[in-house]
């Protein structure tokens, strides 16, 4: 075990003013306070936030997280208090210790529901501070090196967890070491086999190819050296993870040199990244398309280097990152090396540091989004989605850079810009041509943002952007632009209300009434009417005590046939666009990629599922597969049977449309002349009408079914939108058998 001055002179060495004696009794304290606690290894419990303080010694951080390390899991498993831990060790370290209590014992691959609350009380732990999520990856870190003491049945879990969420974290936090160190530890816990292969594999390789590994770092050195740039060159094996992870994605060739080597040049200046660029393209023929320069445009983790890959001596391909030793400090350690010991800095200067990293703005942005309430599992799935995606990099007209995940629109763009730009986003133009706000942006694309005031953010367009902060931006907005129609709507149905009753009606009165109905504004009553919480009959009550109306039944629900009285059959008046054969329940056409051809598939005959839904196969043996959109409720009889699940991808040939069936289900006002108004509309949009049912579900509104016929999920969010936006709607649900 660490001893006392060890642990001081591993600060000392890169911190000459360290202060003795806070590292001396925090040592004695937490010393004390684990007394005899023991670790599954059988060690004293105490090596355990000393090896983690050990981790962070390596990082250079400064004296407080180092004792808060040395701290961290004493209120949590011992008597100690927080208050006690203040009055010893000042507040600071207090809300450092704090932090990392709250986040001990948080299951992060617990039941679903469990998992995204507790990720958020992680990032809201580690939002003051980054220092606290330093502690706890490095906390990660050694229960990962020790976890082969803990009992069998526990370590895939925490595997996982840290597979899932701290290894990306850490990447997140730009802190590449840590990140792969551990990746390789879940990853060899996980799957033990696939990692002895690959190791195995790898160490052959090492063999037989180290004679190629050093001829080419020599004649590298040897070519800079002739040009004037002083470079350092080394040769490095890709870990077992990262080759798994590749291999998974696309098989790759085992012996492929440039798949499993690549080379590191280190340089003095940034100048001097080109012109060692410069010296390797000359020298040796470049491969097309791999040129990457994250050194004028960093990744949003602060991750800098140039990426080129040639056909270098001997004919090999060759991958090269060409860096600065500073650019190098900050790829092993990214918000870490932010905070690096600065003699004249204080504490806090060090914080000011850290906070202008590009990483730690990609923190304040993901806990900009948990203060606008969005529901934990949604907030997870953003996050997720974000931890693991690449990046584009696009700029604004005066020349502002906007980091993207790839597969970013227009509109994310705008809302990264400002919730107000994206909002008010009608057009786009990108690189100085008209473009569609929902096409995909490429790296170096320059947007400009074609604004309307008073525009409100269509719906559909929750589904297709992909930055959380676009998409919970445009659901405030049509929530509220939802609450506005309601109250629209409201105030036409009351209207008629009044009218009926023969009363009076004016806002001054109802304003007064309010407190009778329990809504707070005149948009609240109007609302509650529009939604149907309140029947329009209770507000001229409300206004009008005295008066009375005998309250008719609604009439029950009832499906309709055709033919039946009520039934319409809409075909004749829509104009159809187009109408492909066979697109409903039989054997359809749509390749499934990656399975034979002759296998039978099949739509779910009630699934509904339109191009653009996430879609699964269900395997039935001796049937085939039957495709189900991912949301569709009859899933659920298969989840316990994981093997029937396949992954399936639409395969939609352009030049050949089919229609596909979808149903929706429309509230509207009862009225003469509505469900002919719904008709045209969706008429409009080119999809066919291939049956409507209606019951009457209150006296003031009525409730629609229609089965259309649509070409893909645009199509019928473009349908769902238009029909919210009509006066006489009040709800439009899409509906999955
Ligand atoms: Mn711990």
């Amino acid at each position: 075990m660490m001893r006392q001055y060890e642990l001081v002179e591993r600060v000392r060495k890169y911190n000459p003013k360290v202060d003795e004696d806070l590292l001396n009794r925090a040592y004695v304290y937490a010393m004390k306070a684990h007394g005899q606690q023991t670790r599954a290894s059988g060690d004293p419990y105490f090596s355990h936030p000393l090896e983690v303080a050990a981790i962070l010694t390596d990082l250079k951080l400064d004296d407080a997280t180092i004792v808060a390390a040395v701290l961290h899991d004493t209120v949590e498993d011992t008597s100690s208090t927080l208050d006690e831990i203040e009055r010893l060790f000042g507040p600071q370290i207090r809300k450092l210790v704090d932090g990392l209590t709250k986040i001990e014992k948080l299951d992060l691959v617990s039941k679903k529901a469990a998992q995204g609350e507790n990720f958020r009380k992680l990032l809201l732990a580690v939002a003051d501070d980054v220092r606290v999520l330093l502690v706890k990856l490095a906390d990660r870190l050694h229960n990962m090196r020790t976890l082969h003491f803990v009992p069998v049945e526990k370590r895939a879990r925490i595997a996982q967890e840290t597979l899932d969420i701290y290894a990306p974290l850490a990447g997140r936090m730009g802190m590449q070491r840590l990140r792969e160190e551990l990746e390789g530890l879940a990853f060899r816990h996980l799957m033990p086999e696939a990692y002895l292969a690959i190791e195995s594999r790898l160490h052959e390789l090492r063999a037989r190819n180290g004679r190629i590994i050093k001829r080419i770092e020599k004649e590298l050195t040897e070519e800079f050296s002739a040009r004037g740039i002083h470079a350092a060159v080394t040769g490095r094996q890709k870990t077992p993870f990262s080759i798994w992870r590749k291999m998974e994605r696309k098989s790759i060739a085992f012996e492929q040199l440039s798949d499993i080597f690549g080379f590191r040049i280190i340089v003095d200046e940034v100048e001097d990244c080109y012109r060692a660029l410069g010296v390797v393209h000359t020298k040796w023929p470049s491969v097309p398309g791999r040129f990457k320069d994250y050194v004028s445009t960093p990744k949003q983790n602060d991750y800098r280097s140039i990426h080129t890959t040639v056909i270098g001596p001997g004919h090999q391909r060759v991958e090269l990152q060409i860096r600065t030793a500073t650019m190098h400090e900050i790829a092993r350690f990214g918000i870490a090396a932010h905070a690096l010991y600065k003699d004249s800095a204080s504490i806090e200067g060090k914080e000011e540091l850290a906070k202008e990293s590009r990483a730690f703005k990609w923190l304040q942005d993901t806990l900009d989004l948990l203060a606008h309430g969005d529901s934990p599992d949604e907030f997870l799935e953003h996050t997720r989605l974000e931890l693991f995606q690449d990046q584009v990099f696009c700029f604004t007209p005066k020349g502002g850079l906007i980091a993207l995940p790839r597969g970013a629109t227009p509109i994310d763009f705008a809302y990264a810009v400002h919730t107000l730009v994206g909002n008010s986003a009608v057009g786009c133009k990108i690189n100085g041509r008209i473009a569609p706000v929902l096409s995909q942006l490429q790296n170096g694309d320059e947007v400009e943002i074609i604004r309307a005031e008073g525009h409100v953010p269509p719906a559909a367009w929750e589904s297709l952007v992909v930055t959380g902060k676009a998409r919970a931006a445009i659901r405030r907005a049509t929530r509220e632009a939802v609450r506005m129609q309601y109250a629209g709507l409201g105030r036409q149905i009351v209207a008629r209300a009044f009218e009926r009753a023969g009363r009076p009606y004016s806002d001054d009165k109802l304003k007064i009434a309010l407190p009778r109905l329990a809504r707070p504004s005149l948009d609240d009553a109007f609302a509650a009417v529009g939604r149907g919480e309140i029947y329009s009959g209770d507000v001229v009550k409300a206004v009008h005590p005295d008066f009375t109306e005998e309250r008719k039944q609604p009439a029950p629900l009832k499906r309709l046939e055709p033919g039946e009285p009520g039934w319409f059959g809409m075909k004749s008046n829509v104009n159809v666009v187009f109408k492909a054969p066979g697109a409903t329940g039989e054997a359809s056409a749509i390749p499934i990629r990656g399975l034979r051809g002759d296998v039978p598939v099949r739509f779910a005959p009630e699934g509904g599922a339109v191009p653009g839904d996430r879609i699964v196969g269900i395997l039935t043996p001796g049937e085939g597969i039957t495709i189900y959109p991912i949301q569709s409720p009859a899933l659920t009889a298969f989840d316990d049977q994981p093997d029937r699940w396949l992954d399936v991808r639409w395969d939609i040939d352009p030049e050949n449309r089919e229609l596909f069936p979808a149903r929706i289900l429309v509230t509207a006002i009862n009225e003469p002349g509505t469900l002919g108004a719904l008709a045209t509309l969706i008429g409009e949009t080119g999809a066919n009408i291939d049956n409507v049912s209606f019951s009457v579900h209150s006296p003031d509104f009525r409730e629609m079914r229609f089965d259309l016929e649509v070409a893909d999920l645009k199509h019928l969010n473009d349908i769902i939108a238009r029909l919210r936006a009509s006066a006489v709607v009040s709800k439009v649900e899409r509906v999955n058998g």
